[in-house]
């Protein structure tokens, strides 16, 4: 049997680190961070839990990964470069497979990214994952959610719809071929966090925020906190390779409501269009204009030909939806 103090030195701490930001990893009652001259810090909190963010039996490996990327995506929302990570962990049993794989998972996309596993809790229970992420920034360069402008272009990243596409063949809403399902569950199941993007966007974008719930939902926030409104061209919405194949009416509802992208949404003024396309280009992350910041409050839709459309969709809240 493992102990809870062998699982954290055998799966948790074997990440050691040369990052000079991190002075002392875990093993300590606190870990010490350095972070970098003149910069501020960002801190975000993301808790995934069995049954409610993903399936119980959900590959282990993929689940690392999603687990701090829904944490490293926070950051990229605020155009914040990641430092380290926390990990509180509540499992029903210490099963070595799975601790293997979801390590493994998990402190590959931290290496990828620079961020260094720096603490965490162990506990027996019900399975829950919740990460704290870490990040810095130089001082008034986030990207936040109340500071879209009357006249910003609105933008997404990357493609809109696969995850929630691949909710639906397994919820055999909507029946896919066994290939395009396993595409767009990847999307699902390890979304990319835009951290070179957001990092790109400082000084060039006003608002952003990460796409976890739907685009309508979480543009919404940004209209709400900027006390604005806006027009979005939705035929104009990048739809992910998968769901491009499906009818119209569901490549609207998907890109426009879907949930679980985890691309950037951000606004930027007409003048930053070249900074902005460059940006993209920078962080090899397409990049696609799909509406404008209005002073009228609301959302409006429009289609193609720039007519009103109207769709009744809401966007996935944890206490309202089913
Ligand atoms: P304390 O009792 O002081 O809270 P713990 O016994 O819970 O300390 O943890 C011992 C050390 O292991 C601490 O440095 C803690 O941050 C780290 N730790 C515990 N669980 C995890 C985990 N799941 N991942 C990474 N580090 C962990
Ligand atoms: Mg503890």
């Amino acid at each position: 049997m493992l102990s809870e103090f062998d699982l954290i030195k055998r799966y948790f701490a074997q990440h050691s680190t040369s990052d000079p930001r991190i002075a002392l990893g875990i093993g300590d009652d606190c870990a010490l961070l350095n972070p970098s001259p003149g910069m501020q810090l960002a801190i975000s909190t993301d808790m995934l839990v069995s049954g409610r963010h993903f399936f119980a039996d959900a590959d282990p490996v993929m689940l690392g990964h999603k687990c701090l990327a829904v944490n490293l995506s926070d950051l990229a929302a605020m155009g914040a470069t990641p430092v380290a990570f926390t990990l509180a962990l509540s499992l029903p049993e210490a099963n070595p497979v799975w601790l293997e794989g979801f390590s493994q998972g998990l402190l590959a996309l931290a290496n990828q990214h620079r961020c260094s596993l720096i603490g965490g809790d162990t506990t027996k229970g019900p399975l829950t994952i919740c990460i704290t992420v870490f990040g810095e920034l130089p001082p008034g360069s986030a990207l936040r959610r109340d500071a879209a402008q009357v006249g910003d272009d609105i933008w997404v990243s990357g493609t809109l719809g696969d995850a929630r596409l691949a909710l639906a063949g397994y919820w055999k809403e909507i029946k896919l071929a066994a290939a395009d399902h396993s595409l767009a569950a990847q999307r699902m199941h390890q979304p990319t966090p835009r951290i070179a993007l957001g990092v790109a966007l400082r000084g060039i974008a006003n608002a952003a925020l990460d796409i976890s719930d739907g685009l309508i939902g979480d543009l919404g926030h940004i209209l709400e906190r900027s006390q604005v409104g806006a027009s979005l061209h939705i035929d104009s919405l990048p739809a992910g390779p998968v769901l491009s194949l499906q009818p119209l009416a569901k490549r609207r509802e998907f890109t426009l409501s879907g949930g679980d992208d985890y691309e950037l949404c951000f606004t930027a003024p007409i003048a930053q269009r070249a900074a902005v396309i460059a940006a993209g280009l920078a962080s090899n992350t397409t990049v696609t204009r799909i509406g404008c910041i209005q002073q009228e409050p609301g959302l409006r839709l429009l289609d193609d030909f720039g007519q009103a459309v109207s769709l009744q969709l809401t966007s996935f809240d944890h206490f309202t939806t089913p």
